[in-house]
């Protein structure tokens, strides 16, 4: 089986599978890739610094929550007295009454929005630590965004490259032999790192071992010119 021409498609085989390797390496160790990685980390972590700061505050939340559904209930009765007061058909006895009841739900607005003043004066710190959290995360989204869609076309074009070399491999397989595509596999699955390459006078092209003349020989005369330390093809 020393067909020159064979063995040195073997070098080709090789050469478009360590371009695959290299392309699928890129997809997930490219520089925009690990961009996104790092700027998903931060996200992540803005968020979690969010929650964590939101989490001790439980009562502050609780309290604005009471507020701010105080404060509609009163806002609604407020519009539902203004709206009576409307009626030019009052009498005065009625007229007194609903704006005697309109004061006392003023009053009853400002005082809660006293107790929210209060709430967050005695939170402020807290609370510009929250927002100031908020604000980066904000800031992040675009540029996750931004990074996310460079992506998907770099790997989009990776993934043709992937798919032209793929059908450059088949094409050249198919004009291989059974045993030689056998060998091939077999090395491969072996973990030999160079499979094939061209020989020199004194090393292994493969794995860069010197050789004696009598070990030269006996690779010449093998069946597949393998290297006997690394079992690469000798070209
Ligand atoms: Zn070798």
């Amino acid at each position: 089986m020393n067909e020159p021409f064979l063995l040195s498609n073997l070098i080709d085989l090789q050469e478009i599978d360590n371009e695959i390797t290299k392309l699928i390496t890129k997809k997930s160790e490219g520089k925009t890739v690990l961009e996104l990685k790092k700027l998903e980390q931060k996200y992540k972590e803005v968020t979690k610094a969010i929650a964590i700061s939101k989490e001790a505050m439980g009562d502050y939340f609780s309290d604005k929550k009471d507020f701010d559904k105080k404060l509609l209930e009163n806002e609604n009765k407020l519009s539902t007295i203004e709206m009576k007061l409307q009626d030019t058909k009052l009498n005065a006895s009625e007229l007194q009454n609903y704006n005697l009841q309109k004061s006392n739900v003023q009053v009853l607005i400002e005082d809660i929005f006293k107790s929210i003043d209060l709430l967050n004066n005695n939170n402020n710190d807290e609370l510009i630590e929250i927002e100031n959290l908020e604000n980066k995360l904000t800031s992040l989204m675009p540029k996750l965004v931004e990074i996310s869609k460079m992506l998907q076309t770099e790997w989009k074009d990776i993934d043709t490259k992937i798919s032209e070399q793929e059908q450059e491999k088949s094409n050249l397989i198919s004009s291989f032999p059974d045993e030689i595509k056998l060998l091939y596999d077999e090395l491969k699955s072996q973990g030999v790192e160079i499979i094939a390459a061209y020989k020199n006078d004194t090393q292994c092209g493969c794995c860069g071992v010197s050789l004696t003349s009598s070990e030269m020989d006996s690779i010449q005369e093998s069946k597949f010119q393998q290297c006997p330390y690394c079992q690469g093809v000798l070209v």
